[in-house]
């Protein structure tokens, strides 16, 4: 596979009503939107620090896991807030590690004398003789 796909910055995004009443006391409640909890770092363990590859062999699986977890819980105190698992994806070539860019519609209206093929890889040779091979039925 020529595309690799990694995930990182997971965060739960909130939004809804959030009760901060006491039992005893004033009706307490902020109302966030797009509020931003960030997991606790999988290296962090609080009396020690490490890399998250050390602390874990499944780096998304586990902070997605992490995201659910605090989702839940926030569902089962707040009953009024809609929460959401996010991450950026980054697409980068696993042959030269650029990021990955691949010829697209838009660009064959652009330049339409240009021979390649949409969906075609433009970062490197490799990737692009994968892509070939794989599209001839040769992979
Ligand atoms: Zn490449």
């Amino acid at each position: 596979m020529a595309k690799l796909i990694t995930r990182d910055e997971w965060r739960v995004v909130v939004t809804g009503t959030i009760d901060l009443s006491l039992p005893i006391g004033p009706r307490l409640q902020v109302r966030v939107k797009d509020a931003v909890i960030p997991p606790q770092r999988l290296g962090d363990f609080g009396w020690v620090s490490m890399s998250d590859r050390l602390a874990s062999s499944d780096i998304e699986g586990d902070y997605r896991r992490r995201c659910e977890e605090i989702i839940q819980a926030l569902r089962a105190q707040h009953p009024g807030v809609t929460a959401t698992v996010e991450f950026d994806a980054t697409e980068t070539c696993s042959h030269c590690g650029l990021g990955w860019d691949e010829w697209t519609t838009e660009s064959a209206e652009r330049w339409p004398d240009e021979d390649y093929v949409v969906g075609e890889p433009l970062c490197c040779d490799e990737a692009q003789g994968e892509w070939r091979a794989a599209r001839a039925g040769v992979a």
